[in-house]
């Protein structure tokens, strides 16, 4: 459970919660310029020289959930963890899943797969020192697996990943891998391991799909749209999976010098977010990743084949 030592005031609406599903809440935990495909974005060269607010706005959710009682599942930058290690372990402490993010945000879809390796030995070997506890979650930055980066879900294997959240299901700008799932499901590899995946599953709308649950929807939605997206989830039995970024709930941070719709998609509804994440919190009972995938309804397995 989480510690219950929280700052933030405490809430009655608790009591009121329904006596539901448990839905998946997830941070992807990097700083404020780790923006992804973006010139303006400092190179990891440079990323020690920058202000960092990662702390703070990590520990502003981080109270958030204890007031609820809630967990959640912190997907880390191994580069967050080798420079900020007190956080990785004040998340541990109050009962939170640590993933890995990978190490220097890399997109998956542009990486080979010894180049993926290497970074993700790194974030794991961060993390593990940090936080003392072997890592079992993964999600790609920007949900960057597709179906021509399935070779990652073998390297994942093989450095103990057992439960992995980066796919996004339906097309996007990079990875994005369209499947006819609603549910976690087991990933089965071509020689019989599995890894458990707990997707992000979007809204299907005749012409455009809507990750609603997370980033840009997210701030974007009003709050009544959200709360009742996810009453339809949970009257079809089916476990949404959050995301949010500490940058998200940090409305004070500098504002990089991007073009019009990327500055708009980055910066738009900051101070939204909050709020909405404290009525989705008080309507509904979230827990970790791991929470969902492993107890509740699962889809059916997607078997991997080897490449030829
Ligand atoms: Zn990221």
């Amino acid at each position: 459970m989480a510690d219950t030592q929280s700052s933030a005031p405490a809430t009655s609406s608790t009591a009121s919660r329904p006596s539901g599903m448990t839905h998946a809440f997830s941070v992807d935990v990097e700083d404020w310029f780790h923006i992804l495909e973006c010139d303006e974005a400092p190179d990891p060269a440079a990323w020690k020289k920058m202000e960092s607010r990662v702390e703070r706005s990590t520990t502003v959710l981080l109270d958030l959930l204890d007031k609820h009682h809630h967990t959640g599942t912190f997907f880390i930058l191994g580069w967050v963890a080798e420079h900020h290690p007190d956080l990785v372990r004040e998340i541990a402490r109050r009962g939170h899943e640590i993933g890995s993010h990978s190490h220097l945000h890399g997109l998956v879809s542009a990486a080979k797969p010894a180049d993926f390796a290497r970074d993700l030995e790194r974030s794991l070997k961060a993390l593990r020192a940090a936080s003392g506890s072997e890592i079992r979650c993964f999600r790609a930055p920007g949900f960057s697996i597709g179906p021509d980066q399935a070779w990652a879900f073998d390297v994942l294997a093989d450095h103990g990943i057992t439960l992995d959240s980066s796919l996004f299901l339906s097309a996007r700008a990079h990875g994005g891998f369209p499947l006819d799932r609603l549910r976690p499901f087991d990933i089965v590899l071509p020689d019989g391991r599995r890894i458990l995946e707990a997707p992000v599953v979007p809204l299907r709308l005749p012409k455009v799909s809507l990750p609603w649950a997370g980033g840009g929807y997210l701030r974007l939605l009003p709050k009544a749209a959200l709360l009742g997206l996810m009453a339809q989830a949970e009257h079809a039995e089916r476990p949404v999976v959050t995301y949010v970024h500490p940058r998200e709930v940090d409305p004070a941070q500098p504002r990089m010098d991007l073009p019009l719709r990327r500055r708009f998609k980055y910066y738009v509804g900051l101070n939204t977010v909050i709020d909405k994440l404290d009525s989705l919190f008080a309507a509904h009972r979230f827990g970790t990743i791991s929470d969902v995938a492993t107890r509740g309804l699962k889809d059916p397995p997607l078997l991997v084949r080897r490449a030829s």
